[in-house]
């Protein structure tokens, strides 16, 4: 087994036996030709696998699913375009109306309003709770549950899920834990490797590095058992593939088959094969940008740290930090980019740090090699209450960074710089 670091930059990919070209090539085609109506026939009767169209399949995304897969740790990967699609797909492949997830709430805000509003009004009830004792996802199993949800570094409040101790809890249930690893990676933590069964990405981010390109992932440990008697739709024949039954036809491929043929089929986001390339492009270097995102972040933590206009700081590669004890189980080799503080004096001077910063960019993204800069309450946590934002651990003064790869004395001065300009 190839390490992360040469996994990153060459899983999945045999080079092209036609052209022998080195990098992956795009595969810029909506359909594939068949060899025979005999042929055709297998292939949409699910009897034999291969291309027939880009919206379900497409060999550049293939790359890019095997190599996240293989980074993962887990059987196979679905590729779709975006993170929220990632995470929406995630739970309609084994939920249906009735049915309820139990969630962290220390979610990405997008993945907040999927859970609280779209779901709901799908009638797939999400509980949301704290997860930062991971006993709360016991509090709402009922028969109806049909997953456990949780990201590796709950975002923005940044803390360390507990992922062991929920899978324990997802698995005396009779239920698979899904873990969104966005905010980490898996150069830095592999949920598979602590008994998640399904890893969720957003490529939009770290994977792709570079700010360019939307996309998702899911991966399957292969590891979960469909046939408990609570996912149907695994077990019984699904008559829009003549009678086919998931679990039985394809075992430990069920979920990820199962969310490519028919959800990807029937309702359609597909990623192009021109950003997977790019994120293919970014991924080469993905182990490289972590280390560096994770020491650059430590150091402006330390920095922050010290500084007399900042009142706290949270990065769980601290060694106070109260996820430290977390980080160092499930981070070990960098707790990445991610930092949040707060500024002295409330909601206005975190308005005039933002808009005095001249090498951070203001806006709502993570994980560009350019170091970032948000403040939630304005942005991308307005659509919560004030109750719910205190709740959820973000005052008006909360600022989060995202610590770029630039070099890290840059950072810090133009932090100290409009710093200074809150006083
Ligand atoms: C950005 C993000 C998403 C959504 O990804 P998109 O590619 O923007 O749709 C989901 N989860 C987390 C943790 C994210 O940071």
């Amino acid at each position: 087994m190839q390490r992360p670091g040469t996994i990153a930059v060459h899983g999945g990919q045999s080079v092209d036996p036609t052209t022998k070209a080195r990098a992956v090539p795009i595969y810029q085609t909506t359909s594939y030709v068949f060899d025979s109506t005999e042929h055709a026939a297998k292939l949409f009767g699910l009897q034999e696998m291969g291309n027939i169209y880009t919206r379900i399949m497409n060999p550049t995304n293939d790359v890019l699913e095997q190599r996240v897969a293989l980074l993962e740790g887990g059987k196979a990967g679905l590729a779709v375009a975006s993170g929220q699609a990632a995470n929406a797909f995630s739970i309609l492949n084994i939920a249906r109306p009735g049915d309820e997830i139990i969630s962290s709430s220390q979610l990405y805000g997008g993945t907040y309003t999927l859970f609280s509003s779209t779901l709901a009004k799908m009638g797939i009830k999400v509980h949301l709770i704290d997860s930062t004792d991971p006993n709360n996802y016991n509090e709402y199993v009922n028969d109806k549950t049909k997953a456990f949800f949780g990201e590796t570094l709950g975002n923005p409040t940044l803390d360390v899920l507990d992922i062991e101790s929920v899978a324990h809890i997802a698995h005396d249930s009779g239920v698979p834990f899904i873990v969104d690893g966005t905010a980490t990676t898996p150069i830095l933590c592999r949920p598979i490797d602590f008994g998640a069964d399904i890893v969720v990405n957003s490529l939009t981010k770290f994977m792709g590095g570079h700010g360019t390109s939307i996309g998702g992932l899911i991966v399957d440990a292969g590891n979960f058992d469909w046939t408990n008697g609570k996912f149907p739709d695994f077990t019984t024949p699904d008559p829009t593939y003549n009678g086919l039954v998931y679990a039985e036809a394809f075992g430990e491929l069920a979920y990820i088959l199962k969310a490519r043929v028919h959800l990807l089929r029937d309702i359609g986001p597909a990623l192009s094969p021109f950003n997977a390339f790019l994120t293919l492009q970014g991924l080469e270097s993905l182990h490289v940008r972590m280390e560096r995102h994770s020491a650059n972040a430590l150091a402006v933590a330390r920095f922050l740290k010290e500084h007399e206009r900042v009142s706290w700081v949270s990065y769980p590669g601290l060694d106070n930090d109260r996820s430290h004890r977390l980080a160092q189980k499930y981070l070990p080799n960098g707790a990445s980019a991610l930092v949040g503080f707060g500024v002295k004096g409330g909601y206005d001077a975190a308005v005039k740090f933002i808009e005095s910063l001249k090498l951070f960019s203001h806006l709502a993204n993570i994980g560009d090699a350019k170091s970032l800069v948000v403040h939630p309450a304005s942005t991308t946590h307005q659509q919560m209450n004030p109750e719910e934002r205190v709740a959820a651990g973000l005052g008006d003064d909360f600022i989060r960074l995202s610590v770029g790869i630039e070099d890290v004395a840059d950072i810090t001065e133009d932090i100290d710089q409009a710093l200074a300009c809150t006083s």
